[in-house]
């Protein structure tokens, strides 16, 4: 009789969601991490100042917020707090003025002005039918779709590189910008096939779902399946890297929540050779860096949308980012890189920020990603709560459990 029904290599986000969903099944599930918590690429820290909690990658997550996967697990009651910014996006446009996404399409539409229109056909069908359009996205590639228009609509588009699609819908530089910041999270180059879809599916989100952040940061979202995992009777077991599968207890299934070449690494004599053929083959994408800062006050921003927005898309404004963005991830990096900066800050606070309390400080960095509470002083004067006022995003019901039905090595 196996040790377990099934082991679970890696607990980043992909890896606790296997988990939970065996155990929810009834099967006694082992989850193995190497870090000495869980989370992966969504975790939050104090990696700079004492208070500041940072997150160490993933910050705004719509997809999360939207995961009909999520909706049907009790997050909520193990400490997620959904925490929606007063815009979901900007993207300032180098002349105080940004153009902005707000939740409602109509809105957004307004303040795109000669190109509200165009940005609204685009998106309202999305929108409109966004939990038909998520289970045909999230289902493999090739299957028999139930609502066949609305993803050949979607598809169309998505399959359109970047820059053409901006160009022949767009006549002005914030509409063409506020699309293209989006469309570049696929951290592929604008005109590659498939990165408009990144643009179409964060835009649809946001009228639908938003742009939410946990409160208390990404950790909270992995800290709460962590904790809904081991009530399941889920086993964890961090500061454990495995090198081969043969370490691992005997189970009647493993799940390798890794990347490709690392899966060759543990299991490659498993696998079938076609198979680890096809994994060694894998080629990375374009490799990102992210600094945090740790700042006074909140970013002077000219434009006041940036101020209230949760998300700010920083990089070259106008016509010339789809052009700039064509470059292959291997090039060279442009002398105005795109960049990402998630305004976090409030993600410690016990409210949303609101235009008249903007969120805190936050940072820019070349496609980075960071988040700063202010400290006491300057946070009283931006109408923020210093850090020691809210509660700590340690405090879950995970964090706070001592060793219960598994083991926190
Ligand atoms: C800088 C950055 C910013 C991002 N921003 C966003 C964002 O704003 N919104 C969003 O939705 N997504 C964002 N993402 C993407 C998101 O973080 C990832 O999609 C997500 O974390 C992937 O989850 P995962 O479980 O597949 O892998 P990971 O999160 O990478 O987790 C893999 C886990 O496996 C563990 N592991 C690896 N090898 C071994 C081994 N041999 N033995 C044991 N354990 C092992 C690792 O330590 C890690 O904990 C961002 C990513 C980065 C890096």
């Amino acid at each position: 009789m196996p040790d377990y029904d099934a082991v679970v290599v890696g607990a980043g986000p992909n890896g606790l969601s296997a988990a939970v969903e065996l155990a929810r099944a009834g099967w006694s599930v082992l989850l193995v991490e190497q870090a000495d918590t869980v989370g992966g690429a969504a975790r939050s820290a104090e990696v700079t100042r004492p208070g500041f909690v940072h997150d160490l990658g993933s910050a705004i997550h719509p997809l999360a917020a939207a995961s009909p996967f999520f909706r049907t697990l009790p997050l909520e009651e193990y400490g997620l707090s959904w925490v929606q910014p007063d815009l979901p996006l900007a993207h300032p446009l180098g002349d105080g003025r940004a153009a902005a996404m707000h939740r409602s399409l109509d809105r957004t539409a307004e303040h795109l002005g000669p190109d509200g229109a165009a940005y609204k056909r685009l998106l309202a069908p999305l929108a409109n039918r966004w939990r038909s359009l998520m289970e045909e996205v999230l289902q493999p590639v090739v299957h028999l779709p139930s609502a066949p228009l609305l993803l050949a609509r979607f598809g169309l588009r998505a399959l359109c590189p970047t820059p053409h699609l901006t160009r022949s819908l767009f006549r002005t530089d914030g509409a063409r910008a506020l699309f293209a910041g989006s469309a570049a999270h696929a951290a592929r180059p604008l005109s590659a096939p498939g990165v408009s879809a990144f643009g179409l599916l964060l835009h649809a989100a946001g009228h639908t779902v938003g742009w939410p952040f946990p409160e208390g940061g990404a950790g909270a979202l992995t800290h709460a399946l962590a904790a809904y995992f081991q009530d399941l009777g889920g086993e964890i077991q961090t500061n454990r890297r495995v090198d081969t599968l043969d370490a691992l207890p005997s189970a009647r299934a493993v799940l390798l929540g890794l990347t490709p070449r690392q899966i060759l690494r543990v299991a490659g004599s498993r696998l079938a050779p076609r198979y680890a053929r096809r994994l060694a083959r894998y080629r990375y994408g374009a490799a990102a860096f992210k600094i945090d800062y740790a700042l006074s006050d909140p970013i002077p921003w000219a434009a006041p949308a940036c101020r209230r927005a949760g998300t700010v898309h920083v990089g070259a404004p106008s016509t010339r980012l789809p052009r700039r963005s064509r470059r292959s991830p291997t090039a060279t990096s442009p002398t105005a890189p795109l960049s990402w900066s998630p305004s976090t800050a409030a993600s410690i606070l016990p409210a949303p920020p609101t235009a008249s309390t903007p969120p805190g400080p936050t940072a820019t960095s070349p496609t980075g990603h960071a988040s700063t509470p202010s400290p006491p002083s300057s946070a009283r004067s931006n109408g923020l709560r210093p850090a020691s006022e809210t509660p700590s995003w340690r405090v879950t019901p995970w964090a706070r459990r001592p060793s219960n039905g598994g083991t926190q090595t």
